[in-house]
């Protein structure tokens, strides 16, 4: 029997999610612990289903602060007994790996408070838990793989390897990357009647797995599917020409020139400007670069499309090399990443690991492999018993240097947690948050730091998961994954088959599955920032019911021939929501060309006395290596000052 979850609680979604203040109140003035949430029986948030990411709870206080409504409205701080060396706020991969790295440097016994205002650790790094027919499946709600645009520092790969993560001997030993291929089963493109002018699904045959087959993309199977297509005669011709065309659009340029032109045009405008393609080619490519960067392509420079892999460039003998915000080199993920090896709740085994290294006796286990299956005890995380501790649902409001404030040294750090506030000395703090937030818990910085910290807000997206009874319905379409470019979410894939430890994901079609759907919401035709902008106001008014009436119309939609049922074959959902998603990368259509040691992030991660700023918004990408890399910073700071 499936885990079914009645269909009143997908309609009330929001409840199904345990957030601080749906849970009963701390009892921390009388010293004891044993009224905060994370130490309720039966606590586990990954198995949450509804509305998750920035989940409800999570984010009204902040939101107030943001306002300047919260200290208003709040109690007075509690004084908190507890004495640290060193409080963490952000409990995502930087500030567990500034736990880590800390306690590297200090010994066993440093004092760490770790506050999170989310429900859960890991930050974007999530695990959605489901058990389907009583059998564990697993998907990420954020961070989904170990990869990044350059290679790993040494830092950051020295951390992955005391972790036992060798990516690479991973992928080998876990991941089959031919199950779907031997089912028969390729890429289907959507092409939705809203945008394209009828419902149609068009299937592409299984294909080699080319980026590791070395083999030439094959001319004829795509003519094949642009006959199915519902794209006419010129634009049929035009997409074959940018596809496999091998002409030089930019003749009498040298690669230099031709790169330095392509870095200030959109996609966008090098397919209709530069390339002459057909209008209605555009939305079969609009979405290609949501994924990566949260905007389609007409908010992205076409040098790092071309860097990216998308078609058209084929002719223009670029040199090999950098593109600014796409640097992918072979052998780059050799040093501690892989862009194939995917946990099956994604880096959130990175976040689980690094507790189990932080908190031993909180998750059990020994090894890369068990992680994944390890129970989290959430009532270890915070107890007298570890010398580091991580409390949940718990909302920074205030960060203060001695001098700021009434005590004598160190800082002082008061947080909210559902209606109380409570308020801490450390020795130092490490704000592993997000930067636009930094402004608000620390008013005394200046106004040219606030000013940088305030540039770097994130990009909004959503991935969602969910269970479906079985995908017989795939087999019978012959797919795996789903383009979706026009449709409110714009991929839909089965989800990844991996094998490791006691983990194992379904390999037949009668089995329950997950499946993995993506939007970004964003407004074509507006610079990267307002388009996020839209984008993110677009999240917070987005009822779980909406999201939940897209998932079923799309899938009813695309999956009708295969004779799938959205009322009969969906058993669970869950949306992660992130409006402060991926860490902002600056956009060079957008964005001015600072001077070296200018740029926002650089100037906002300024240490402030005992106060350093760790986070990937301090990298100004979006990676789990530049989290880790921040931490390693931030913390190197604190030492050294
Ligand atoms: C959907 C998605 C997919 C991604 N996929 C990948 C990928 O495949 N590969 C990759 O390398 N990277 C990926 N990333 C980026 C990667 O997840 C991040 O770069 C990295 O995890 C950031 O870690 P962090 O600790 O810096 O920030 P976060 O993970 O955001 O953690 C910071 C934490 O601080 C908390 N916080 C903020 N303010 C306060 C406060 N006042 N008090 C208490 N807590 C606070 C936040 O709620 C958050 O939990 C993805 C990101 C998203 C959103």
């Amino acid at each position: 029997m499936a885990r079914a979850i009645p269909r009143r609680d997908f309609l009330n979604g929001a409840a199904m999610t345990i957030g601080a203040a749906l849970l009963p109140e701390i009892d921390r003035a009388s010293g004891t612990n044993s009224g905060q949430p994370q130490n309720q029986t039966g606590y586990n948030p990954p198995t949450s289903v509804g509305l998750r990411g920035s989940h409800p709870g999570s984010f009204e206080i902040a939101h107030s602060l943001r306002d300047g409504t919260f200290w208003k409205n709040a109690a007075t701080p509690e004084p908190v007994s507890e004495k640290y060396d060193l409080i963490i706020v952000g409990g995502g991969i930087s500030g567990l790996a500034a736990a880590y790295f800390y306690r590297e440097s200090v010994g066993p016994g440093a004092k760490i408070l770790i506050l999170e205002n989310h429900d859960d650790f890991g930050g974007h790094a999530k695990r959605n838990e489901f058990h389907l027919d009583g059998k564990l499946q697993l998907l990420n709600g954020g961070t989904m793989l170990i990869d990044s645009p350059t290679p790993y520092s040494a830092e950051a790969a020295g951390l992955m390897k005391k972790l036992g993560i060798d990516a690479v001997a991973l992928d080998k030993k876990c991941s089959d990357h031919d199950l779907y291929k031997s089912l028969g089963l390729g890429t289907g493109v959507f092409f939705d009647g809203e945008t394209f002018g009828a419902d149609r699904l068009v299937v592409e045959a299984a294909t080699e797995d080319r980026e590791n087959s070395g083999d030439a993309p094959d001319t004829a199977k795509l003519e094949e599917f642009l006959a199915k297509t519902p794209f006419k005669g010129p634009a049929r011709r035009d997409i074959l020409r940018i596809e496999r065309g091998e002409i030089d659009y930019l003749p009498g340029l040298t690669s230099a020139e031709k790169k330095d032109r392509l870095s200030r045009i959109s996609y966008k405008d090098f397919l209709l400007n530069i390339a002459k393609v057909e209008p209605s080619v555009i939305p079969f490519y609009q979405t290609r670069t949501n994924g990566e960067w949260g905007v389609g392509i007409d908010a992205e420079p076409a040098l790092d499309c071309w860097a990216l892999g998308l078609p058209g460039f084929q002719g223009l003998q670029l040199e090999p090399g950098a593109a600014p915000r796409m640097s992918y080199s072979a052998g780059g993920y050799a040093n501690g990443g892989s862009d194939r090896f995917h946990f099956p709740d994604g880096n959130a085994s990175i976040a689980r690991l690094l507790v189990r290294v932080l908190i031993p006796s909180a998750i059990p286990g020994n090894s890369v492999e068990d992680i994944v299956t390890a129970p989290v005890r959430y009532d270890r995380l915070d107890t007298d018993n570890s010398p580091i501790r991580i409390r949940l649902n718990s909302t920074a409001v205030r960060v203060r240097n001695a001098a700021h404030s009434n005590i004598s040294r160190g800082v002082e750090v008061t947080y909210a947690s559902g209606k109380r506030v409570f308020s801490l000395r450390a020795g130092a703090c490490v704000l592993a948050c997000w930067n636009m937030t930094i402004p608000y818990l620390c008013p005394d910085l200046s106004d040219k730091q606030k000013e940088a910290l305030h540039y770097l807000v994130k990009v909004p997206l959503v991935y969602t998961s969910v269970g479906i009874r079985n995908w017989i319905s795939f087999q019978k379409l012959g797919i795996s994954n789903i383009n979706a470019p026009g449709a409110y979410w714009n991929s839909v894939s089965l989800n990844w088959p991996v094998k490791i430890g006691d983990y194992q994901s379904p390999r037949s079609p009668e089995e329950p599955i997950l499946l993995h759907l993506s939007r970004t919401p964003c407004k074509p035709g507006l610079p990267a920032r307002e388009q996020h902008k839209v984008g993110r106001m677009e999240l917070l008014v987005t009822s779980f019911e909406t999201f939940e009436r897209k998932i079923r119309d799309q899938l009813a939609r695309m999956l009708a021939a295969g004779g799938f049922d959205p009322a009969r074959d969906i058993e669970a959902i869950t949306v992660n929501r992130w409006p402060h998603g991926y860490g902002y990368e600056y956009n060079p259509l957008f964005d001015p060309e600072w001077p070296e040691g200018q740029q926002p992030h650089i100037l906002g991660r300024k240490r402030f006395g005992r106060i350093t700023i760790a986070n990937s918004d301090s990298g100004a990408t979006a990676y789990t290596d530049v989290a880790i890399d921040q931490a390693y910073r931030a913390i190197n700071e604190l030492l050294t000052a």
